[in-house]
């Protein structure tokens, strides 16, 4: 997210510091890896609304880095009244769809198993993560923003005329500081923001193998009976790594600078379950581990605001990146004073 909101604030013509305190590429935060589901389908209209206008931003940036970021698979979410639901806000939105009976879907998708009704969305597809943070980051410094990575920061004095940012290479002067720490965030922010508890989760899904090469798979995301965005298992084809299948919000909560352990037993063998039973398309067994943190809020919202010259944007949970090259906008037009945050992200 900080290199999406520097790249929008370099274009506004505004002097940028892009401070992370870790090196470049890094693999400790939430922003890593070959790939993220990208998709229009959400329940909650906030939400679709906010992925329909990051799709043609995604494009933009394409163009502009000059590599594609985002394939398009095609997208399917299944689960109980998701045609209500997510039917419902596409809609809305007069964004395409198909409402498909789980029978012809597994006809169609035959690596998959379903029971409840299916949503098929054409635009869905895999976001190349490394790949966008780092176009994200080399257009800000095209445009002139000063990278410091390996650098850790703190804000050390707020005043109405000005932020002082101590880092580990000097103290920096702004008009604005905008924290976007994922999980380090309440470390960050001025205490009287207070910000809501971020809980703080060790992810890992995994890579399994698919059983016949000629399956066709979307990016999928698996709603349980609970609805609304809390959502069973999610996963995407990665070509020549196989399917990456992920339970969503089943890790252990952490510390942020925890050293990350290996996969559990538990959760190894609750994820085995779950491809077992619901992905009849793929081996069992996986072949590698993927480790990442999410920090999500109690409400289950992003939390995107500013007050005084602080701005903050975290709370991105397992669902942030689809939403980057909008967020970055809205966050750096939140810094220049141009906008208000919506309701839903407010500070709360
Ligand atoms: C396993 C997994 C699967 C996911 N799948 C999807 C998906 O399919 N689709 C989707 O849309 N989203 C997905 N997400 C969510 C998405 O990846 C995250 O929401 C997003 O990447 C969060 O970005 P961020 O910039 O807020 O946080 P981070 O990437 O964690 O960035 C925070 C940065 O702050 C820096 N920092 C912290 N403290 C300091 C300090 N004191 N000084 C300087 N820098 C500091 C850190 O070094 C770090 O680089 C997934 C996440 C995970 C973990």
């Amino acid at each position: 997210m900080g290199s999406a909101v520097a790249q929008w604030l370099t274009a506004s013509g505004a002097a940028v510091v892009l401070v992370d305190r870790f090196a470049r590429g890094h693999t400790r935060g939430g922003s890593h890896g070959d790939s993220r589901i990208f998709r229009l389908a959400y329940p909650e209209h906030e939400y679709a609304q906010l992925a329909v206008k990051s799709l043609p931003m995604w494009r933009d940036l394409e163009e502009k880095c000059g590599r594609g970021l985002l394939v398009r698979t095609g997208g399917v979410d299944h689960g109980p009244g998701v045609v209500r639901t997510i039917g419902g806000a596409l809609a809305r939105l007069g964004v395409p769809f198909e409402a498909i009976h789980p029978h012809a879907a597994m006809e169609r998708w035959p690596g998959m198993r379903f029971v409840d009704e299916v949503v098929f969305q054409p635009d869905a597809g895999r976001l190349d993560a490394d790949g966008a943070v780092n176009a994200f980051q080399s257009l800000a410094e095209l445009s002139g923003a000063t990278p410091r990575f390996g650098c850790r920061a703190g804000i050390s004095e707020v005043t109405d005329r000005r932020v002082i940012v101590a880092t580990e290479s000097g103290e920096i002067e702004a008009r604005v500081v905008i924290v976007c720490a994922g999980p380090w965030s309440p470390l960050l922010a001025p205490s009287d923001l207070e910000l809501p508890p971020l809980r703080v989760t060790h992810e890992q899904p995994a890579y399994f193998p698919v059983r016949r090469p000629g399956d066709n798979w979307p990016v999928f995301v698996h709603y349980d009976a609970s609805g609304g965005h809390t959502f069973a298992g999610y996963g995407l084809e990665v070509p020549g790594r196989g399917v990456k299948v992920g339970l969503h919000a089943s890790g252990a909560v952490i510390d942020p600078d925890q050293v990350q352990r290996p996969m559990s037993r538990e959760v190894a063998a609750e994820l085995a379950r779950y491809v077992a039973s619901w992905l009849p398309g793929l081996e069992p067994s996986p072949t590698e581990t993927v480790s990442c943190i999410y920090d999500s809020t109690p409400h289950g919202d992003f939390v995107i605001d500013r007050r005084g010259r602080v701005v903050v944007a975290c709370g991105f949970s397992g669902h942030g990146f689809k939403f980057a090259p909008a967020i970055g906008q809205l966050v750096a037009k939140l810094a220049l004073g141009e906008v208000r945050a919506p309701i839903r992200f407010r500070f709360r």
